[in-house]
């Protein structure tokens, strides 16, 4: 099932995503009562996708980054990959959705985009063991850590690079459908203009999404909502204003987003 929050009329709504773009009238959404954390109705109420605007899927309380999870990658910035996870964050204000704008900060003149596998949090949890990591998952969506790779190198902490407002693109929605089974083997690629520049396969990841939040959870807890990004593959480059990127995750969708001149 696809979750995804959208405003219409003014209003913020979760509703389950139903059908194909290429059905006669397209993707509708059926508006839920209430959020996706806990067991919900459908309202019957059908709104068409193409007349909502979507919004980031969940609001994280916290978006946990990994660093240098997949070999190729951590090799092409030469980097090792680290014998303990790199663990950074990006702050909530980072956080926009599909179509919002990335707004180019004025202190980089290097921004990369790293498409990456989001996982979303579906329940409260601490010191969570290997084999209950499935029970914290609500689903996956789309992720962009939008980096600025200049302030990466020369500050010691990411902070910056890693959490600038419009850093964080989440979406389309979050797909439930997909257990951890598959969520280890998900085509991942990432588009500028259209034109492939990362091409990879969540199987690549050093250590696997169990790990991670095994990790995490040994230190802090993740509330519903919060998001975690695993890393990206390789093939990492530089965005410019006017660049239109889109992450592409089999059997999640597609994430779009412009960058933007800071006005
Ligand atoms: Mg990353």
């Amino acid at each position: 099932m696809r979750i995804a929050r959208f405003s219409i009329d003014g209003n913020v709504a979760f509703g389950v995503v139903e059908g194909e773009p290429s059905d006669q009238d397209g993707p509708v959404i059926d508006i839920i009562k209430g959020h996706p954390f806990a067991e919900f109705e459908r309202s019957g109420q059908k709104v068409p996708l193409s007349k909502v605007r979507l919004l980031p899927p969940v609001l994280p309380n916290k978006v946990v980054g990994i660093g240098r999870n997949y070999a190729e990658h951590a090799a092409e910035l030469g980097n090792e990959v680290p014998e303990v996870p790199v663990v950074f964050f990006k702050p909530s204000t980072s956080v926009i959705g599909p179509g919002d704008p990335v707004t180019y900060p004025s202190f980089s003149s290097e921004v990369h985009y790293e498409a990456e596998l989001a996982v979303v949090i579906g329940r409260m949890c601490r010191e969570v063991p290997r084999e209950r990591v499935k029970d914290v998952i609500l689903g996956y969506t789309c992720g962009n850590d939008i980096t600025a790779r200049d302030a990466q190198r020369s500050e010691k902490q990411w902070a910056r690079a890693k959490g600038f407002d419009t850093s964080c693109p989440l979406g389309p929605w979050v797909e439930t459908d997909i257990d951890l089974t598959r969520a280890a083997d998900l085509g991942i690629m990432c588009t500028v203009n259209g034109e492939q520049r990362q091409l990879g396969r969540t199987s690549e990841m050093v250590r696997p999404i169990e790990d991670l939040i095994v990790h995490i959870t040994e230190a802090m807890t993740l509330l519903p909502g919060d998001v975690v990004l695993t890393g990206t593959p390789a093939g990492v480059g530089p965005l410019s204003v006017g660049d239109e990127v889109a992450v592409t995750i089999e059997g999640i969708g597609t994430l779009t987003n412009k960058v933007i001149k800071r006005g």
